[in-house]
């Protein structure tokens, strides 16, 4: 049976097939899709379930782009109040009550809000929050995401000990949704190969095929694992590159096409002791909104938003990101968060569309709204938008791909649950007997339940074959070794990176981003990927000297300073990150590390 699961066994398998089925003159594949972040898993999804022949092709891991660095919020947008978008919002708000009732219930989890209020501001955000909660409203409504309530001072420092009581006269309180956002892609690919797509990570698109009447008919690609370069036809390609679509439009066409404008968003992440609360706050800001987000045994707290103009492969945090983020958090806080207090710094690109943005406006007032695009006949381009309305974007770009045909066969993407949650109910009630036989409290069962939903019995089939898997790790407790097992044999990681900052969150949760972890993720990674002790130590520097880098970049306070500082620290294993990063600070002179 076709469950979706990848490996490394199944990359090759997949490479070949596609080498055999889709080489030109011989393809019969309907829709290639580049790019493998929320937008595209969604594509894939939403072209497979149609009866499509579909193939998807990602550069790096799934989610390595901006889909794994937001700030995990299914949500309309409480700010889009402010700028009147009531249509964006209702159109968020519907995806987010449809994923936490049918499509996702496993990982779109509703969330307490507090928005704390000063004392002026009761009657207008009361009236804000009671229009956000009708704009979700209707049949799609749930009893998962109750209404909202007003509470007064002493409730507040019940609910959220930790702000700053001076502060504040009391708060409302309200419910959104939070998600795993590298998770949901990777359920999205496992749903779109159980559904028939040909799932190809670390294969990147070079060229754009034309067939010689200026027509888009497929992709030049490289496996990034083998090296080997092939052709692939499809009646129909789709790009979904997020910030990097406007170099992947010009592959087909010097000019035309969507414009996006990068937008650089930090996190910082600290231990949940750091701060009393039980809740999320939201928090507006001078020129945005601070959000600190319960994240398992830590807060997530972000974000900033400022212009990036460098090369969007290495987004790196700065000096003055991690100070902004500490000081509009303590500036709401009793008791304030220290630099040493923060275990994990992540940093993201939104892709913001630039339509209608003049010269010197800031990116925070670009709308979030997704647009479909043809730069060339035979390509379709989206771009925009946000990971709580993927699924409309996906299909917005199936029908737009599609033309007239899309009538014939639509959209069913609203009524098919996304991997894991097909018999989740059935699941959470046999982990009743879990803790039992492996010796799990409640909070590691709840902990596989929310990552896996009903695949959460793959994790204890592998318990079951080798008991010792039921362990937590030593360097990282709150996830199991068969967690690492399974990213292997089940979500076809390939390299380090891929298990400690998308299968886990190591990499953010455990301080030094989770250097500590990497020896014992290795030996448990290696006999299944079939490393040597070559290839071991070359796959560890590879992940410290990144690590060590970016921490090294987070010391400067300029972005191009960092990108040089990351640059430098790297020296000769620079090349990891390819010539881009030097080329955008414009250091291609001798002295810049080869
Ligand atoms: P990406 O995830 O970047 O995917 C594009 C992929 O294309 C990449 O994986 C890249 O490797 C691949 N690619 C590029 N070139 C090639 C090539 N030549 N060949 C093959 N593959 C290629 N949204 C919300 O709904 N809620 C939030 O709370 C939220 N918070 C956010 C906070 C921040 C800081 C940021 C930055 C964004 C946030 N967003 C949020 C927005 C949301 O994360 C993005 O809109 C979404 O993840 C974009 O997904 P994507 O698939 O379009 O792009």
């Amino acid at each position: 049976m076709n469950d979706g699961r990848l490996s490394a066994e199944s990359h090759e398998q997949a490479v070949e097939e596609a080498v055999r089925s889709f080489s030109v003159g011989q393809s019969n594949l309907d829709v290639l899709v580049v790019g493998g972040g929320v937008t595209g898993a969604g594509i894939a999804v939403d072209a497979a379930t149609r009866g499509l022949v579909t193939c998807l092709v990602e550069a790096d891991d799934w989610a390595s782009g901006t889909s794994s660095r937001s700030s995990k919020l299914v949500h309309g947008g409480l700010r889009y109040l402010r700028t009147l978008d009531f249509a964006l919002i209702r159109e968020a708000l519907i995806e987010r009550n449809l994923l936490v009732t049918k499509l996702a219930p496993h990982l779109v989890v509703p969330q307490e809000f507090v928005f704390p209020l000063k004392r002026w501001q009761r009657p207008i955000i009361g009236a804000g929050v009671m229009l956000y909660e009708i704009l979700g409203s209707g049949k799609t409504r749930t009893p998962r995401l109750p209404r909202h309530h007003h509470i007064g001072k002493q409730r507040l420092h019940r609910v959220f000990a930790g702000l700053n009581p001076k502060l504040y006269q009391g708060a409302i309180t309200y419910w959104d949704a939070t998600v795993d956002d590298a998770r949901l892609v990777l359920s999205l690919v496992r749903t779109a190969r159980a559904a028939g797509a040909h799932m190809l990570s670390r294969v990147k698109v070079v060229r754009l095929l034309d067939d010689g009447k200026g027509a888009v008919r497929g992709a030049a690609v490289v496996d990034l694992e083998s090296g080997r370069e092939f052709e692939i036809e499809a009646k129909s390609v789709i790009v979904a590159t997020g910030v990097w679509t406007e170099e992947t439009q010009r592959m087909a066409a010097e000019s035309g096409g969507l414009r996006v404008l990068a937008s650089k968003g930090v996190h910082i992440v600290v231990p949940r002791d750091a701060i009393p609360g039980g809740a999320a706050i939201v928090a507006p800001t001078k020129s945005s909104v601070l959000f600190v987000i319960p994240w398992d045994d830590h807060w997530l707290i972000g974000t900033t938003d400022t212009p990036w103009r460098l090369d969007v492969s290495i987004p790196l945090a700065t000096a003055s990101d991690i100070e902004y983020l500490l000081e509009q958090t303590n500036a709401i806080l009793e008791k304030p968060i220290t630099p040493d207090q923060i275990v994990g710094v992540f940093t993201g690109l939104r892709p913001l569309l630039q339509k209608g943005v003049k010269p010197g406006t800031r990116t925070s007032k670009v709308s979030r709204e997704h647009t479909v695009a043809s730069p060339a006949p035979g390509l379709t381009a989206i771009a925009g938008g946000k990971l709580t309305t993927y699924r409309l974007m996906a299909r917005d770009a199936v029908d737009h791909a599609l033309g007239e045909r899309a009538e014939q066969m639509p959209s069913v993407t609203d009524r098919t649950p996304i991997a894991g949650a097909e018999h989740f109910e059935e699941v959470e009630r046999e982990s009743a007997f879990w803790s039992e036989r492996f010796g799990w409290n409640d909070a590691m069962v709840a902990h596989l339940l929310r990552r896996f939903g009903d695949k959460a019995r793959e994790i204890v089939e592998i318990c079951e074959k080798d008991e010792a898997n039921a362990k937590p790790l030593g360097a990282a407790p709150d996830y199991l070794r068969a967690e690492i097992v399974h990213a292997v044999t089940h979500e076809g990681a390939l390299h380090i990176d891929d298990i400690l900052a998308r299968r886990t969150h190591i990499a953010f949760q455990v301080a030094d981003r989770g250097i500590a972890a990497v020896e014992e993720v290795t030996s448990i990674v290696a006999p299944l990927l079939g490393w040597d002790g070559d290839r071991r130590d070359r796959e560890v520097r590879k992940y410290s000297t990144l690590a060590s880098a970016e921490m090294y970049a987070r010391e400067l306070h300029d972005d191009r300073d960092a990108i040089r500082a990351f640059l430098m620290h790297l020296g000769r294993d620079a090349e990891y990150v390819g010539a881009a990063g030097r080329a955008s600070i414009g250091w291609n002179t001798p002295d810049a590390p080869q």
